[in-house]
């Protein structure tokens, strides 16, 4: 048993075990991948701290950007303790290693991001994922080596482990042996990520299913907000790779088919920095009003000449000549609005502890809540720094003073066993890739940017139905060894129970805030009756709701122009 179990081993997930492993615990690290291939690899853009390099700034201006882009819906102690610890966790990162882009003076350069009172995104060229998850993995390594932490890269978390009202550990299924096994720890942090997938057009990596929020809300606690996805404004057109919101930072516009930089009758002050939600449905007007191309708009990179689109966005212009054949230099990019970021999960404090005595989440996975109703771009990188070292505090301590305890029972391990063979043993039924599409697909049509009443109540009748469909899920592959046909059916349970608790969520919050946006029926945000937290939990016949009251310091909701 150890003292502090960790699922996933992205940004938040290896923060987590750095933390937990210098308060004096011993670490076991969970991962469905191979740490560096965690979805956090993949961000390009950048990560906040009001570091004021570039232009005046403080935490509390950073902290004030953070709650007016989450459209009040953010939990303001949680904000100001974000924004204010954000600053030393980059001059962490930075002494461990981060290459950070420099500016002129040699200090750490900021970029501007969207809804961002002063450049505050700190970056490297456009791979800034890419650069944090190895340097983390480094500092993992290096403890590794000093023997108390192991990591079980290629598990696949299935349950949470509850034992006499605390979370004990995961029952895991083995990718690389095939077969059950149990990783037990006195505390658990869930850091599994996000669950992009759930939309057929996403950025997100094919592992971003969900899996630790399905988990937690089939141990009985409680989501939050789970009707915010937030859909980013340049997403390719088709594949739905990311193209950073930095392209927009160092000038890039956004055109119409008629070459007109539209977002000046959205957002005239901000422009094409305006906030993401608000970018986002700019976009889907114009191309619902048929001033689109092939369902996209276009991002113009071309003016800001060769030499900063190499130096600044080489990524992006690779991303763009792989996936769309075209050379930013020369041609504007195809772009249109994809799921990219889910603001809500499962529900925690400022330390990361849930419900469970125990269980603690940090990153995507988690919703504590810093953004709200919409994130700000940048944001999200350092919320999974700043929390899941906070998380990996906590649980150690929690772990540490808990004291050693005997064994626990095995009985989930022969649960999970008998509950899988009965899976697999299924020859036929129907295989899960045309659930999954159609579940993907319907999401994006009556889930999307815009939501309308008939359409989501035509959303949960389809959910029903797939869910109907997937009792009967037969998996073909029935081999031990990197059986994904049998991890994929079982992420797409818990893709379905998540579209069920969004779409339900949805429905109810009959106002317009951030993310979730009701044109037809509810334009307005609408404080009076909605200023709360959506709380999804899972009872006998589905998800119930029930809300929550948002936590405030210093900021009264106000009209949220850009
Ligand atoms: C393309 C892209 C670009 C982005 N760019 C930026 C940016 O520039 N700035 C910014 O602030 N944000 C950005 N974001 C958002 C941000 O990167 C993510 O929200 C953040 O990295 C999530 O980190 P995480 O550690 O919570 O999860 P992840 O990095 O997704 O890691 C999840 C981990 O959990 C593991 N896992 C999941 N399920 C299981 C399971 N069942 N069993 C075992 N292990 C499991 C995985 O193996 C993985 O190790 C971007 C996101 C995308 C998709």
């Amino acid at each position: 048993m150890y003292d502090v179990v960790v699922v996933g081993a992205g940004c938040a997930g290896m923060r987590a075990a750095i933390e937990a492993y210098d308060t004096g615990a011993s670490v076991g690290v969970v991962s469905k991948l191979h740490p560096t291939r965690s979805h956090s690899g993949a961000a390009e853009g950048g990560i906040n701290a009001a570091l004021g390099n570039t232009a005046e700034d403080s935490p509390e201006k950073h902290a004030f950007d953070t709650v007016k882009g989450s459209d009040y819906l953010g939990d303001q102690d949680a904000i100001e303790i974000f924004t204010a610890e954000a600053p030393g966790d980059i001059y962490q990162l930075e002494h461990w290693g981060c290459v950070f882009s420099r500016n002129e003076e040699g200090k750490l350069a900021q970029r501007p991001f969207g809804a961002a009172g002063s450049p505050r995104t700190v970056y490297s060229a456009d791979i800034t994922g890419h650069v944090l998850v190895h340097v983390l993995y480094e500092q993992l390594m290096k403890r590794m080596e000093e023997g108390s932490l192991v990591v079980h890269e290629e598990s696949f978390a299935w349950r949470l482990m509850v034992e006499d009202g605390r979370c004990v550990g995961v029952v895991c299924w083995d990718l690389v042996r095939g077969g059950v096994k149990l990783v037990t720890g006195r505390s658990v942090v869930l850091a599994t990520g996000g669950m992009g997938r759930i939309y057929r057009a996403t950025t997100n990596a094919y592992s971003c299913n969900g899996d630790g929020m399905a988990m937690a809300l089939h141990a009985g606690l409680p989501l939050k907000d789970m009707e915010f996805m937030q859909f980013h404004p340049t997403t390719l057109y088709p594949s739905g790779v990311l193209i950073t919101e930095g392209c927009r930072g160092e000038g890039g516009y956004l055109l119409n088919r008629d070459g007109e930089r539209f977002m000046a009758r959205y957002a005239p002050n901000a422009l094409e920095l305006a906030s993401r939600d608000v970018v986002s449905r700019a976009e889907t007007t114009e191309i619902e009003a048929g001033r689109g191309i092939n369902g996209s708009v276009l991002l113009d990179l071309r003016h800001l000449g060769a030499e900063k689109i190499l130096t600044r966005l080489p990524g992006s212009r690779e991303l763009a000549m792989t996936f769309a054949g075209v050379d930013p230099i020369y041609d504007p990019i195809p772009v249109r609005p994809g799921a990219h970021y889910m603001m809500g999960g499962v529900a925690t404090d400022n330390w990361g502890a849930t419900e469970l005595e125990g269980l603690y989440a940090a990153g995507e996975v988690a919703c504590v809540s810093v953004h709200g109703a919409n994130r700000l771009g940048g944001n999200s990188l350092m919320e999974t720094i700043t929390f899941g070292r906070r998380a990996g505090r906590a649980a150690a301590e929690h772990a540490l003073a808990s004291g050693r305890r005997g064994e626990v029972s095995d009985a989930p391990a022969r649960d999970a066993e008998r509950d899988l063979a009965q899976l697999l043993s299924r020859t036929d039924g129907e295989r899960p890739w045309k659930i999954r599409d159609e579940l993907g697909a319907s999401m994006l049509e009556n889930f999307g940017v815009f939501r309308y009443p008939d359409r989501m109540e035509r959303q949960l009748e389809l959910i029903q139905e797939l869910r109907e469909r997937y009792r009967n899920v037969v998996v073909e592959d029935k081999g031990e060894i990197f059986n994904t046909d049998l991890t994929q059916a079982l992420e797409l349970g818990y893709m379905l129970d998540l579209a069920w608790c969004m779409v339900q969520a949805g429905l109810a919050r009959e106002e317009s805030r951030g993310a979730h946006s009701r044109p037809a029926d509810f334009p307005e945000r609408d404080d009076e009756r909605f200023l709360k937290h959506s709380i999804s939990r899972w009872g006998d016949d589905g998800p119930e709701l029930s809300y929550e009251e948002v936590r405030m310091t210093r900021w009264q909701p106000e009209v949220r122009t850009y």
